[in-house]
């Protein structure tokens, strides 16, 4: 084979290749593994360029080169010849065959740099996450409200006695760390003197627990009660710790009584965080108290566009969608799903197939489907078990055992579900809240006295979880 030859020959074996993929529908695949450019062939090697070493190894351990090298040996003729396989990032890469829905990845590590340069550049306070700003959030129906509330709050902090101190709670993963370090760099961004503190309080906790080994409560309690804005992450973490809250009580009260602008979040309502002393709940609560919900299919995808914007990545609709479509709890969820395609991506450098995203994606998204349970999935359950009906349990019947059912139903779904009192009551037949808090406490109350009863509930719960993953 001479050199002009050998060019040609190589563009027939892959266009051969591309048509056989093609037309076992496997046309993807070829677009993804095939990136192999001639380079020069000399003593009956071929050099090829592959876009990078995960390439190279994929491409030789999955068998491309021994196809693409079958390939050549049919139609050439000839066996006696060689494939080396050079890598190299830098060379640009065409793919052999046009693809018309090709998404170009701009994601070149000069652009990186740029975008980090531009973010660092200006006003940041080191104890808040810079991306963690109100432009990067999206308000949607279900944090719309805490959106607003923080955002307003951190035009004015602490002139308002509605929104001092706001409490945002909810599940994991929903913005409350966000929304309320957004209102601390937006405070900082208009007034850089303004004193802020960003604390978790399990860190509060650590500074507390040193100075008072050490001596230094006096400098802990000056500094604490001299912030402008008090951010109090995860307040839940005060369960238990008596002096803790003791020590919390008092600095609120000293950040109170200069007007500091507060806020905390907390993994729960305020009323099932049990352990922690009235008068501390009475505190967090008396400004304005927020949940978050996870957000809606619509939410989501307007959520993943927005973190390929800030991180100006692209990625297939329909790969998009998928993601919207399988992880509903959690945003998190959603960017680490996000950086794995991404990540990927870069990697391979063309765009991720909707069926390379599931595979990519099925450990998390196994983990996130068999977190989450519907309510759907819990009336079937409860409906199975107590061997009644769906209408039933929703219905108006008022016998004992039906009521009971009914009951245990909507406790189970206050357990594993983020809904208020009066969105049960509407899952359940239109039932005002007070009715669904009288169910749900009386059920509370029969398992902390009846241990078969409890049995009963965890082992409802657990078909429900169990349910899921059939
Ligand atoms: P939480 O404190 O409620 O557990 P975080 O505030 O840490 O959750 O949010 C988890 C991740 O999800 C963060 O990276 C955050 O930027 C992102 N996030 C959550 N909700 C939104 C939203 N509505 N818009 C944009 N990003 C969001
Ligand atoms: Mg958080």
């Amino acid at each position: 084979m001479s050199t002009q030859n050998y060019q040609v020959f190589w563009q027939e074996a892959l266009k051969q290749l591309s048509e056989e993929y093609k037309s076992n529908g496997k046309e993807d695949e070829f677009k993804i593994w095939f990136k192999m450019d001639y380079v020069e062939d000399h003593d009956n090697v071929i050099v090829v360029n592959v876009p990078s070493e995960f390439l190279k190894i994929q491409m030789m351990s999955r068998g491309y080169v021994e196809q693409i090298k079958s390939k050549l040996m049919e139609i050439t003729g000839q066996s006696d010849f060689s494939i080396e396989i050079q890598y190299n990032n830098a060379t640009p890469v065409s793919t052999p065959v046009p693809s018309q829905e090709k998404v170009e990845v701009k994601s070149s590590k000069k652009e990186e740099k740029k975008t980090d340069k531009k973010e660092t550049s200006g006003k940041h306070h080191p104890q808040l996450m810079e991306k963690f700003t109100f432009e990067n959030f999206v308000p949607g129906d279900n944090n719309n409200y805490a959106y607003s509330a923080t955002l307003a709050a951190a035009k004015n902090p602490g002139k308002s006695d509605t929104l001092n101190p706001i409490l945002l709670y909810g599940g994991v993963g929903l913005g409350k760390t966000h929304l309320m370090q957004s209102l601390g760099n937006y405070i900082y961004q208009h007034d850089e003197k303004a004193k802020i503190c960003f604390i978790s309080s399990e860190n509060f906790f650590n500074e507390f627990y040193y100075s008072l080994q050490n001596n230094q409560m006096n400098k802990f309690k000056n500094k604490y009660r001299n912030y402008d804005v008090f951010l109090f992450d995860d307040i839940q973490f005060l369960i238990g710790k008596e002096s803790l809250q003791e020590e919390c009580f008092h600095t609120f009260n000293g950040l109170m009584e200069h007007h500091a602008q507060m806020v905390f979040t907390c993994d729960r309502p305020i009323n099932e965080l049990k352990g922690i002393e009235d008068r501390l709940k009475t505190r967090f609560s008396s400004g304005v108290c927020i949940d978050l919900k996870p957000p809606s299919y619509e939410n989501r995808i307007a959520i993943i566009r927005k973190k390929l914007e800030i991180e100006k990545k692209v990625i297939r609709n329909d790969v998009v969608e998928y993601i919207a479509k399988n992880i509903q709890m959690n945003v998190r969820d959603l960017e680490a799903s996000i950086k794995k395609i991404v990540g990927y991506q870069d990697l391979i450098q063309t765009e991720v197939t909707i069926e390379i995203a599931q595979d990519l994606l099925k450990d998390t998204i196994s983990e996130a489907t068999g977190n989450a349970v519907s309510m759907e999935t819990i009336l079937k359950v409860v409906a199975d078990i107590e061997n009644t009906s769906i209408a039933d349990i929703k219905g108006k019947g008022r016998s004992k055992r039906l009521a009971e059912t009914r009951h245990i139903a909507i406790y189970v779904a206050r357990e594993l579900l983020e809904y208020s009192y009066s969105e049960l009551g509407g899952e359940f037949g239109g039932r005002d809240h007070t009715t669904i808090l009288s169910a749900y406490n009386g059920i509370a109350d029969r398992i902390k006295t009846d241990p078969s009863f409890e049995k009963r509930i965890k082992d409802i719960v657990n078909s429900i979880k169990e349910y899921k993953k059939i």
